[in-house]
C-alpha cells in the first residue's frame, strides 16, 4: 500500500512521516456511551437510589472498574457485590448493544483518511470474537488493514496489544497515530512511542484528556484534520 507523507503536531513539535492511523472502537468509532451509562444504571439500581448521570460518570470513572463503583456507591464495594455489579453491567450492555451507533463523522473520517492514502487499522480492548461482527455489521471493515480485539483476559494493558498489532502490520510506532477517547489510549501510545489524539465528548472530562499532554480533538474529523490537510 502506498502511504502519503503527513505532517502534524505533537506537544507543539511538528514532524513529518508516513502515517498509519490506529482507531479505537468503544467510545471512539462506536458511540456507545449512552448504552454504557444505561448499563451502569442497570448495574447499580439495587445499590443506589439516585440514577448515575453523565456528569457522575465523567467525574468518577476510573480503573480498575471496581474503584468506579466504590465511588458511585460512596463505600468499598464487597467482592460479591462487585461480581454482581459487573455481571449486571455486561448483561445490560450486550442487550442494548444493537442500539449503539457509529460516532458522528465516523464514516466520513474513515473515507477521507482512505482518500488521502493514510493506512488504517482498528485495535480494541473489546473481546475479539464479539468485535468482528460489530465492525462487519457497520460496513466499515474494508477500511482497515487489520482489526484486533482483546484475545486475553479482561483488563489487559492496551500497550502490549498495540505493540503486537503494529508488529503484525509491519508499521513503526513512530509512523503511527492512535485515535482514542481515554487516557489509557494516550498511555498505550506513549509507552510504545506512537502519537495520539483523543476525541472529546465521551466518558471523560476534557481536562482529564488534556492532562495527558496529547492533542484533544472535538470530533473524529477534527482528530485527523492535520493529516487530511497535508
Ligand atoms: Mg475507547
Amino acid at each position: 500500500m502506498v502511504r502519503m507523507r503527513a505532517c502534524f503536531m505533537v506537544r507543539e513539535t511538528p514532524y513529518c512521516c508516513d502515517m498509519h492511523v490506529v482507531w479505537d472502537w468503544n467510545g471512539t468509532l462506536l458511540d456507545d456511551l449512552p448504552i454504557v451509562l444505561a448499563s451502569v444504571n442497570h448495574g447499580v439500581a439495587p445499590y443506589r437510589s439516585e440514577p448515575v448521570t453523565i456528569e457522575d460518570y465523567r467525574t468518577h470513572y476510573t480503573r480498575p472498574v471496581k474503584r468506579f463503583y466504590d465511588a458511585l456507591l460512596g463505600r468499598d464495594v464487597g467482592n460479591d457485590e462487585w461480581i454482581d455489579l459487573d455481571s449486571r453491567f455486561h448483561m445490560a450492555y450486550r442487550q442494548k448493544l444493537d442500539k449503539a451507533m457509529l460516532a458522528a463523522g465516523a464514516r466520513e473520517a474513515l473515507e477521507r483518511a482512505a482518500r488521502v492514502g493514510l493506512s488504517q487499522s482498528l485495535l480494541s480492548m473489546y473481546p475479539h470474537a464479539d468485535l468482528i461482527p460489530l465492525v462487519n455489521e457497520a460496513g466499515i471493515e474494508h477500511h482497515f488493514d487489520r482489526i484486533d480485539g482483546l484475545r486475553g483476559p479482561p483488563g489487559d494493558r492496551k500497550a502490549r496489544y498495540l505493540e503486537s498489532h503494529l508488529d503484525e502490520l509491519e508499521v513503526d510506532a513512530t509512523d503511527t497515530v492512535v485515535v482514542g477517547d481515554t487516557p489509557d489510549d494516550a498511555a498505550a501510545a506513549a509507552e510504545i512511542g506512537a502519537a495520539c489524539v483523543l476525541v472529546d465528548g465521551g466518558g471523560h472530562h476534557r481536562e482529564v484528556l488534556e492532562a495527558t499532554g496529547v492533542r484533544v480533538a472535538s470530533g473524529l474529523i477534527d482528530a485527523i484534520a492535520p493529516f487530511l490537510a497535508s
